[in-house]
């Protein structure tokens, strides 16, 4: 007989919709009957993905960091000391000094939340799936404080059908183009910053209605710039879904079809970090 307690400690990680698929399969007799210890914080795999696809190309949306890469605060935020050089040592190493969420990188749960998921707890199989690019462009070009809407979210439907399950759903607002510039920030006179971002109904709706694992943008926050209560953050990040903001060359691939992967560091705790994030099509 397994101890009460541990089987409270397994069901207690697990959400009650994870929970219904788990005892469903054959983890709850396999992980629990058989009174094995409870699984790590990582479990892996506890949900295989069945999809089978094949792909012919690979992109990166990973832009290179570099010291002075824009920043949300606007101060530089990556700094690098040589620790051994090939010359002097026969081997190169060196030490990042970085704010997590500096470059391409990932938002967890815990960034805005007591108790959501850190970087390592982030269940594998929700850091990938099929990418949707929502398009943008044509109105963050008219007016930088743009935010994708719900609308935006039907009228990408109306054409594509239905937002893939279990899917990663991506703003493009075409921001990339200014990433060496300061229009990347654009902050103002009085440093409020303009740029696209999801409006807090569009991630509601991602949330109520819709089954996506995590979201992406191609500017320095999931809000937009001008923000100042974080509502998409709050309302998103919490419920155990992650972001990615900073990604590069959504334009290199059609609105759906590829499947996206979040490489998000695993360091302990950590409630960010930059991230490869590579699309697969
Ligand atoms: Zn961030």
């Amino acid at each position: 007989m397994c101890a009460p307690r541990v089987q409270e400690s397994v069901l207690r990680r697990l959400s009650r919709r994870d929970f219904l698929k788990f005892a469903g399969g054959v983890g709850l007799a396999a992980g629990v009957s058989a009174c094995a210890p409870p699984p790590p914080p990582v479990a892996k795999p506890s949900q295989p993905n069945e999809a089978k696809f094949s792909f012919s190309q690979v992109v990166d949306l990973t832009h290179t960091l570099w010291p002075t890469f824009p920043t949300f605060g606007g101060g530089q935020n990556y700094e690098e000391e040589v620790l051994f050089t090939f010359e002097k040592d026969g081997f190169n190493m060196k030490r990042w000094s970085l704010v997590e969420h500096t470059g391409t990188h990932i938002d967890t749960p815990f960034h805005f939340s007591a108790d959501g998921w850190s970087a390592e707890q982030i269940p594998v199989e929700k850091l990938l799936g099929p990418l949707a690019i929502i398009d943008i462009r044509a109105k963050a070009a008219e007016n930088a404080d743009a935010q994708l809407t719900p609308d935006d979210i039907k009228a990408w439907e109306a054409e594509h059908g239905p937002l893939p399950e279990k899917g990663i759903v991506a703003m493009y607002s075409g921001w990339e183009e200014f990433v060496n510039s300061d229009k990347f920030r654009n902050a103002d006179e009085n440093g409020v910053m303009h740029f696209p971002g999801f409006h807090e109904e569009a991630v509601l709706f991602l949330l109520e209605e819709r089954d996506i694992v995590g979201i992406a943008v191609d500017t320095l926050s999931l809000d937009y710039g001008p923000s100042t209560d974080f509502a998409t953050h709050y309302a998103w990040l919490p419920q155990n879904r992650w972001g990615m903001e900073n990604v590069a060359n959504l334009g290199q691939l059609p609105p759906k079809g590829a499947i996206m992967v979040a490489g998000s560091p695993t360091i302990q705790g950590a409630t960010g970090g930059p991230s490869r994030v590579i699309a697969l099509l």
